[in-house]
């Protein structure tokens, strides 16, 4: 399909190619919906294997963060970046600096921030050129790694879920099966121990295995292929995407899915398997939106309490979209679809009336500028 006609069939309200030779700089960032602020999402780093590809995810991933900050209550848009390259061999400070020389020329319009094969270091050479930029370290008065608000956000929603099915909060003596214990997962475990949860987990990274091994007693590691049939209350993806699919959901031997893994389910009607199967889903981009919620927060000015704060909602929201899914007979993943484009189509129309700036150009005037 014409890259025109998918912005169309998506709702995205523009796609921007950039490319400097003098780095090896190729990039793409898509804007999908404005209605609710600037649109702020991460650049991912990836060696895509072409163009195309490299499109597609761009396309789905800023269409993500549109939902994902409209159902999470904040006042911005969807946006992503992806550039083109091998995070190992490919970057300099040259490339992020002049990614950032394009992100500033959009004005605002779209706000960036770390993802996957981003760092600290490339943000701060972004930083260098634009103030667009969101996750700034904390000495130059930014919020930092969000990967510890993610885990809390996270763990609000694991609490919702618990309370939905077990009709009380806590967390103590709950077996919690965590698939990928890095960023997020090692301190979602973290906030699990001081519960009183019990933990299975996998990783393929073998220092990530042994960092869980110094860290606690509770935890119990198992192959990456059994973490789907372990018996648990709550199965916790918190890898990458697409871990639930046709081979794993029949494995699983939980009540609950909650995880910060984005795009868990391989595809939508995976929401409705594990509904017929009697499992609750937490939807994964509302309840993993603790790290947006935190960058968000530098626009007024970041505080750690601040952002605790506004994660804590999480809880909240996760038993409304649990309530609406009852209520409409839809699956949860969907509940939260129709959470988020309820409140865009309301933002947008109150923006119908017309509030009589007094520069405002009335027809017929002559331009000023
Ligand atoms: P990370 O790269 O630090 O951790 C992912 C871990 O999963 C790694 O330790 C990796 O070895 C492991 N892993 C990969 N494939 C696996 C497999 N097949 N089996 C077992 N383990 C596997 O990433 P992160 O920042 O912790 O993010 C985790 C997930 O949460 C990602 O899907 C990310 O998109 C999502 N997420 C992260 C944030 C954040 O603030 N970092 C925010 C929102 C969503």
């Amino acid at each position: 399909m014409p890259t025109l006609e998918k912005m169309y069939s998506m709702g995205h309200e523009e796609v921007v190619f950039f490319q400097d030779r003098s780095c090896g700089l190729k990039a793409i960032i898509a804007i999908h919906d404005t209605t609710l602020g600037p649109a702020l999402g991460g650049t991912r780093m990836w060696p895509y294997n072409n163009e195309e590809e490299a499109l597609v995810d761009v396309l789905r991933l800023s269409r993500g963060m549109t939902y994902k900050a409209a159902v999470s209550g904040l006042n911005l848009g969807g946006g992503k970046a992806v550039i083109i390259g091998n995070p190992k061999t490919d970057k300099s400070e040259a490339l992020f600096r002049s990614f950032g020389r394009f992100v500033e020329s959009l004005n605002g319009r779209y706000i960036t921030a770390e993802d996957v094969n981003t760092s600290v270091e490339d943000i701060e050479h972004i930083f260098t050129e634009t103030n667009y930029v969101t996750g700034v370290a904390q000495q130059y008065g930014g919020s930092g790694n969000p990967a510890p608000y993610t885990a809390l956000g996270t763990f609000r929603g694991i609490e919702a879920s618990v309370t939905k099915v077990f009709g009380s909060r806590s967390l103590a003596g709950k077996t919690v099966a965590i698939q990928g214990v890095g960023a997020v997962g090692f301190e979602l475990a973290k906030l699990l121990t001081e519960a009183g949860a019990n933990i299975v987990y996998t990783d393929i990274n073998e220092r990530g295995i042994q960092k869980m091994k110094e860290s606690f007693t509770n935890a119990k590691y198992v192959n990456p292929n059994e973490i789907f049939s372990t018996a648990c209350d709550i199965y916790s993806p918190c890898a990458l995407g697409a871990s639930l699919n046709d081979e794993t959901i029949p494995q699983l031997k939980c009540k609950i899915v909650a995880g910060a893994a984005n795009n868990q389910l391989k595809e939508d009607r995976h929401g409705l398997v594990l509904k017929q199967k009697n499992i609750v889903y937490a939807p994964d981009y509302l309840i993993n939106a603790g790290g947006l919620m935190n960058v968000s927060i530098e626009f007024e000015g970041w505080a750690d309490s601040k952002s605790r704060r506004m994660v804590d909602t999480i809880y909240d929201k996760t038993l409304e979209v649990f309530r609406i899914s009852e209520e409409q007979e839809i699956p949860v993943n969907k509940a939260a679809d129709v959470m988020a484009e309820k409140r865009l189509e309301s933002m947008k129309n109150i923006k119908n009336s017309y509030l009589g700036k007094v520069n405002h150009r009335m027809p017929g005037q002559k331009r000023r500028f």
